[in-house]
């Protein structure tokens, strides 16, 4: 079944005008086939959109659409986390949090901040594949970044982001950019940088980096390993130069350390998707119905790199 990917906001307004519409959909994600009761396997069903449940109509069991989804238990409208999804991914910036809550009159900054760190967490596909062909490796600073989200002090301690990047041809002998992966790090040591070419790129894959000898354990592990002058890796280099100037925009004057990786998140998101922003809010969507996210608790409580709440 093809599922509407509306592309302008007046034909977001037809396709979703009320929260049976967006119910509908996610009914449609998560059954594609049609209603199968994962009890009796019967298909005839009640709906009841205003209890988000769906009973099945042979053995009584109740599905609730939105339980073990990134919108469980939330007390916001289907139709805000709907537009909070197609507003992140087609603006060309996202939005911010700030802008949000404007935007959809919600009450308070938290409430707004919380669902779009939930829809973060559905920018990162659990069975996501592995970078491969040939792949640079390099790592930045990224500065300015409040530590405890403490504003205006001057603790601006920078943090180390290492990213990869898929390297493809181009037209006439140029290189492209492919799929990208980021990772806020503690320091480059070589478990940090090592550990994190494991989790992100397939064996035997070409690897290149810079000189920094913490990379040298990737040959015994299996990689092509060329370490190169500096210079040599544009790619990863133009990245960083495009995440900052993203991080510095005007909605993202707020990240704190413990929440940069979100953001690295969904850059990468964004990045991979880049050609197609209305098939990613269908993407955010589907993945947003198999992810729980972090809890207000978890995201207030995360350790300095995020890494227990925006690293899957
Ligand atoms: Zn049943």
């Amino acid at each position: 079944m093809k599922l509407p990917s509306p592309q302008t906001l007046p034909e977001f307004q037809s396709v979703f005008p009320n929260e049976e519409a967006c119910l509908l959909y996610l009914f449609d994600l998560r059954w594609p086939g049609g209603f199968v009761c994962r009890k009796c396997t019967g298909r005839k069903h009640y709906s009841y959109p205003l209890r988000r449940t769906v009973v099945c109509k042979t053995c009584r069991t109740h599905v609730r659409l939105t339980a073990g989804t990134i919108m469980e238990r939330s007390k916001q409208p289907l139709l805000t986390w709907f537009y909070g999804a197609f507003l992140t991914t087609t603006l060309t910036p996202g939005i911010s949090a700030v802008q949000f809550q404007r935007q959809l009159g919600i009450g308070r900054y938290e409430t707004a901040f919380q669902l779009l760190h939930k829809i973060r967490a559905a920018m990162v596909a659990p069975e996501r594949e592995l970078l491969h062909g040939c792949v640079e490796i390099d790592e930045t600073l990224i500065g300015g970044v409040h530590k405890g989200g403490e504003r205006g002090r001057s603790t601006q301690k920078k943090t180390l982001v290492i990213g990869a990047v898929e390297v493809r041809q181009g037209r006439k002998r140029s290189v492209v950019a492919g799929r990208v992966r980021l990772r806020a790090i503690p320091d480059a040591a070589c478990s940090a940088v090592v550990g994190f070419v494991q989790e992100n790129v397939v064996p035997g894959t070409t690897v290149l980096t810079d000189g920094h000898n913490g990379y040298n354990a990737l040959q015994r592990l299996g990689y092509q390993h060329r370490s190169e002058v500096a210079a040599a890796l544009p790619l990863a280099h133009r990245e960083f130069a495009n995440l900052k100037t993203w991080l510095r925009g005007p909605h993202h004057d707020r990240v704190e350390r413990k929440h940069l990786q979100a953001y690295l998140n969904e850059f990468a998101f964004r990045h991979n998707r880049r050609f197609w922003p209305f098939s990613a809010f269908q993407r955010v969507l589907q993945i947003a119905m198999k992810t729980a996210a972090p809890t207000y608790h978890e995201l207030y409580q995360a350790d300095e790199f995020g890494t227990d709440v925006h690293v899957r």
